[in-house]
């Protein structure tokens, strides 16, 4: 049920943290992957390469995805590298936190055109390579931030929340292609981006779980909607955050 060999995957922010375990999760799994992230010598990607089995077709690019021609540069790339795409999952992403009244507008833009923008760019130019695709997918790794809101995070809370509204119009719009478009919420996910966050028992506290979830939490959500089982799922949002963003 959640064999994806013969299918290319596009992994943004693919280096470390979420992205990686997803880009490995995907393999695992048999699919191929193009695992996409910054300048290749600050993370050099290909460090994770022996992780993946000889047999496993695995490439790195490099790319900011706030590019856009960058983007489709390398969105034509893969697919001509890999004889087509599969599944796309945007999940390059940044945090900027800042009172509101404090946010530089720097520090604004920089958070929406990575975590907004960025999967405008590979959505878009990977489209037409999803659309030959019979089973096309777009999995868009937005944030509970997107639904609830958060103190000191207007640019992050603005950009996931922009980011359901990408996935449930392109879900619109891609579904006569037969293409699926679905966004995961996690909540609080032990990685790089939360490692400098102090109280983190307030945090906890507010988890119905009480605890923190994992890369791999994640990754098995991406597989489900990459798979032939979420095949009728679309313009859908899974949270994985431990019940945090329950409604009441
Ligand atoms: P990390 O910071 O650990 O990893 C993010 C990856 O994205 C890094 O490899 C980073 O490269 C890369 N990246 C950043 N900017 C760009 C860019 N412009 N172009 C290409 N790649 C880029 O983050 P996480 O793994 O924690 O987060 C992954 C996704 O999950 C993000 O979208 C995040 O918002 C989301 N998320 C995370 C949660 C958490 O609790 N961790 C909770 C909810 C959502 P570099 O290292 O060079 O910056």
């Amino acid at each position: 049920m959640f064999d994806l060999t013969g299918r290319t995957a596009v992994v943004t922010g693919a280096a470390r943290g979420i992205g990686l375990t997803i880009a490995q999760v995907l393999s695992d799994h048999g699919a191929s992957v193009a695992a996409v992230d910054l300048a290749t010598e600050i993370h050099p990607v290909s460090e994770v390469e022996p992780a993946f089995g000889a047999d496993i077709k695995y490439r790195a690019y490099e790319c900011d995805v706030t590019d856009f021609d960058k983007a489709k540069q390398i969105a034509d790339a893969i697919a001509r590298d890999f004889g087509g795409v599969d599944i796309l999952v945007n999940n390059a992403g940044i945090a900027r936190d800042n009172l509101l009244m404090r946010m530089q507008e720097s520090d604004f833009d920089a958070v929406l055109n990575v975590n907004l923008k960025g999967a405008f760019n590979f959505t878009r130019h990977l489209f037409r390579y999803l659309m030959r695709s019979k089973t096309g997918r777009v999995i868009n790794i937005s944030s509970v931030i997107g639904l609830m809101g958060n103190a000191g995070q207007a640019n992050y809370a603005a950009s996931k929340a922009g980011l359901i509204g990408l996935t449930k119009s392109a879900a619109k719009e891609f579904a006569g292609r037969g293409v699926t478009v679905n966004a995961i919420a996690p909540g609080f996910i032990e990685t790089n981006m939360t490692a400098g966050l102090q109280n983190t028992d307030e945090y906890l506290k507010a988890i119905p779980l009480r605890k923190f979830g994992r890369p791999s939490d994640v990754a098995v959500a991406v597989l489900f909607l990459a798979s032939d089982a979420a095949s009728y799922i679309t313009g859908e949002v899974i949270r994985v955050d431990g019940g945090l963003a329950m409604s009441s």
